[in-house]
């Protein structure tokens, strides 16, 4: 049977977002072509990139036609790009238009659960399936109310400090119910989408011969109930001892508080409308900074639950190994960490930077399982490749939070060889990397 010789990664400028084509070159002169997100949350002001652009460059690339298409998570930063127009010409029709043979996603976007299902394995009980899949209508709900609150209010951005960021948080969160869609059909029949999880049997064979591809994440909610929480801190975060305290004195919005997710959204609108006394007015307007920190909080929180259901893919092919892990958090990583599966982490070869570079994506246990770290000099040296924009996300007011997080970064530069998106000039579409399977 036929084998990969080369494997080309080309990572798109995507401003604030992911998409990579991975493209596997055979010995029989064949290639097979995989794209892995197709999203953006905004490009940078200078770019001359646009997702058309690199709608045409995947379509030329892959010579028209896709083998597997991979929507991480239903962020819009990961798959807005999958949008389509009714004039037929989007980004996301030409991609239609290169048929997919199948659409991989996380068993959290699995259409409707069929009664009595058993959910992924028999391990997840139906209603937990329905209540998940409910939560995250409910999130997509209140992203949109703070966004509309935010459009109806559009004067009130100067008097709200924190403005940009909830409309950051609550615009990646907004169903993109063209994409949505466009996924769940542009595989042509149902059975070629597949909604993964952990540990689940992904038999690709047929269409990336002598491939192997591991499912790491998300865990059913059976597998880990953690995924539904985010903890504010941990030892596996890029942070310092001193500012993980910090943080842990922060509120802690939202976790671990599933069932009641959004008790506390109320507007206080007549706070702002009513014609308070002057000696009043600054009460007003703590209320409004109490209030947008408690609509933050929530936002950020339905954002984190949202990373989590990313699918984590570990592509085997020759001797190499390469992780692309979507925005998964440490609250999905736990699971596969302590899994059977965590050895073959061990020599990765390829890691795509989790969620952007955030403090919470790459954790430190994960990172350090990762033997080919090293000095320039290191034969084999791990390649990292990270797809951000720094100032888009977290960071604001000291908080040791930007995207990317910078100790981060410096460790990614001094121990791999890292590309980022970032780094490319306006005109350019993607940075692209080469690895020898042999
Ligand atoms: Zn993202």
């Amino acid at each position: 049977m036929t084998k990969p010789v080369t494997a080309t990664i080309r990572a798109y400028q995507m401003g604030f977002g992911d998409c990579f084509l991975l493209s596997f070159a055979y010995d029989d002169d064949s290639a097979r072509h995989i794209l892995i997100d197709f999203g953006s949350t905004g490009m940078p002001g200078d770019t001359q990139v646009s997702l058309d652009d690199v709608a045409a460059d995947i379509a030329r690339e892959c010579g028209g036609a896709l083998d597997i298409v991979v929507a991480t998570h239903r962020h819009k930063d990961h798959i807005s790009g999958f949008a389509t127009k009714a004039n037929g010409r989007g980004s996301g029709d030409v991609i239609r238009g290169l048929h997919p043979k199948r659409v991989i996603q996380p068993w959290t976007e699995a259409p409707e659960a069929p009664e009595g299902w058993e959910g992924p394995a028999g391990s997840t009980p139906a209603h937990a399936f329905a209540r998940q899949r409910a939560s995250l209508d409910d999130m997509h709900a209140v992203a949109q109310a703070v966004v509309d609150r935010l459009d109806r209010e559009g004067g009130f951005n100067s008097r709200w400090p924190l403005a940009d960021r909830l409309r950051f948080v609550g615009e990646d969160n907004i169903k993109n119910v063209s994409a949505v869609k466009n996924l769940m059909t542009m595989a042509g029949s149902p059975e070629k989408n597949i909604y993964v999880y952990h540990g689940c049997d992904l038999d690709l064979s047929a269409i990336l011969p002598n491939v192997k591809v591991h499912v790491l994440g998300p865990p059913t909610l059976k597998q880990s109930e953690t995924i539904k929480t985010y903890a504010k801190n941990s030892a596996d975060y890029w942070l310092k001892a001193r500012q993980l305290t910090g943080l842990a004195a922060t509120k802690d919005v939202g976790a671990s508080k599933t069932s009641m997710l959004f008790p506390d959204l109320k507007r206080r609108d007549s706070f702002r409308q009513s014609k308070l006394p002057t000696e009043m007015r600054w009460v007003a307007e703590r209320v409004d900074i109490a209030e947008q920190d408690q609509m933050l909080g929530i936002v950020t929180a339905l954002d984190n639950v949202m990373n989590n259901s990313s699918v984590i893919l570990l592509f085997e092919a020759g001797n190499k190994k390469l992780l692309f892990p979507g925005d998964a958090q440490l609250e999905n990583w736990n699971y596969a960490l302590q899994s059977a599966l965590a050895p073959l982490l061990d020599d990765v070869d390829l890691y795509k930077v989790g969620h952007h570079g955030s403090l919470n994506a790459t954790p430190k246990s994960m990172w350090n399982r990762f033997q080919k770290r090293g000095k320039a000099s290191k034969p084999g040296r791990l390649k990292t490749v990270m797809s951000t924009m720094a100032g888009k996300h977290g960071g604001k007011n000291g908080a040791p939070t930007e995207v990317p997080r910078i100790p981060l970064v410096n460790e990614l530069k001094a121990n791999s060889t890292l590309f980022n998106t970032q780094d490319l000039q306006p005109a350019e579409l993607c940075q692209i990397i080469t690895i020898d399977l042999r």
